[in-house]
Parts: structure tokens; C-alpha cells; sequence
């Protein structure tokens, strides 16, 4: 049995997440776990300042602001296991028919350069994650989802890329944040086959198979 900190909200436009999460917590808690559930703030993220960009100022940081709510709760919970959970954009695989979705552990320091940081197929994955040294070790669970075109979107994206230059353009922090405007559509998500029951079972069994047994030989 663990105690488990299930942390959402990070990134509001991650909207699949967001519904999975309080799924998860239920099975977690069915397979005899304690799960705290944590609402990160919204102001406190990247989505709202990506909003407030502006061609004048369109450089945009994740400011890790909620690290001290992470930090507390840890304070709080010397004994527990923080994961947080994400949606990553799904891109179709060419494996075939449908095959069961599975957790998988996931190394982004493995990518080869140009390649997609992101796995392609229906699978959930997680990372073992320190992002900053504001940040506490912690578990990244990225449930893949549909991102449905918006030409609004789009076009603010293109003005502040061309705004931040050639340089921003090759930073990756900028380029990358810029993604977080746009919105996880559940109806596309849905049909794309990535809102099922399968989905929270499968996170749910992965933490408890995976995360949890490996986690004391990580610390
Ligand atoms: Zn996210």
C-alpha cells in the first residue's frame, strides 16, 4: 500500500487529464491506496501568461511558480509519491489493428535528435521527472489526446514565433510553450478511441505494477 499525491490541473488546456485523474484516484484507491488529490491553481501556470503574450512580449517562461505547493504537500507527506498528470499530443501509429493500451516508461534523453520527443500510438506513458531544481522528484503520466485545429490558435502561435526570431524559434523552451495554447478537444479525443474505461485502468494497474515497486530504488 502507498500514499499517492495525484496532482492535475498543471496545464488547463490538457483537458483529458483533467478527467482522467479523479478515475485514477477511484482505481488507486480500490487497489487499497491512499491518494491525495492536488489542484494546481491555474494562474499559477503557463497557459494564462501564454494568453497575456504579445508580439511586443511574446517570450514565455513556465515560471514553476506551484513548485512551493508541491513542495509543501511533500512537506506534509515525507512518505508519499507525487505524480502528476499530463496530455501529450496523440499521433497516430502504423502498427496495425488495435492492441491494448499499456503504461510504458518513457526516457526522453533517449530521443535522437530529430526526432519527435513524442511516442507515437495510443499508449499512455510516464517519466521520472525533475524538471528544475525548484521541482521535487516526481512521475509525469502523459495520457495521449486529439489537439483539433484552431485557426485562431494557429495564428497567434505563427505571430509570436515570428516575433521571438530567429533565436526563440531555435530555443526549444520558447518554441515548445507555445503548444500549450492549444486545447485538448474531448469530442475528437473521444473518437480517436482515447477516452475509454481502458484508459484509467491502465494508469491505474501501471502505477501499481510499476511506479510504486520501483520507487524506493529510485529515491
Ligand atoms: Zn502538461
Amino acid at each position: 500500500m502507498a500514499k499517492i499525491i495525484l496532482v492535475r490541473g498543471m496545464h488547463p488546456n490538457e483537458k483529458s487529464a483533467k478527467f482522467f485523474t479523479p478515475k485514477i484516484a477511484a482505481k488507486l484507491r480500490e487497489l487499497g491506496h491512499e491518494v491525495i488529490p492536488a489542484d494546481i491553481p491555474i494562474e499559477d501556470t503557463i497557459q494564462p501568461a501564454l494568453k497575456r503574450a504579445t508580439v511586443e512580449k511574446p517570450q514565455v517562461d513556465e515560471t514553476f511558480a506551484f513548485a512551493a505547493q508541491l513542495l509543501k504537500l511533500l512537506e506534509e507527506h515525507p512518505d508519499a509519491i507525487m505524480i502528476d498528470v499530463h496530455n501529450t499530443q496523440y499521433l497516430p501509429d502504423r502498427s496495425g489493428p488495435d492492441r491494448p493500451v499499456r503504461l510504458k516508461l518513457h526516457d526522453p534523453s533517449k530521443i535522437k535528435h530529430n526526432e519527435s520527443p513524442v511516442p507515437p500510438g495510443k499508449d499512455p506513458y510516464y517519466m521520472v521527472n525533475k524538471p528544475n531544481e525548484d521541482l521535487p522528484m516526481h512521475y509525469t503520466i502523459e495520457i495521449p489526446a486529439k489537439y483539433p485545429h484552431d485557426p485562431a490558435v494557429h495564428q497567434k502561435t505563427i505571430e509570436l514565433l515570428d516575433a521571438l526570431g530567429e533565436p526563440g524559434k531555435r530555443n526549444w523552451k520558447h518554441a515548445n510553450s507555445l503548444g500549450y495554447l492549444d486545447r485538448v478537444g474531448l469530442r475528437q479525443t473521444q473518437a480517436a478511441g482515447l477516452l475509454g474505461e481502458e484508459m484509467a485502468e491502465v494508469i491505474a494497474r501501471g502505477i501499481h505494477e510499476q511506479i510504486i515497486p520501483n520507487h524506493k530504488a529510485r529515491k
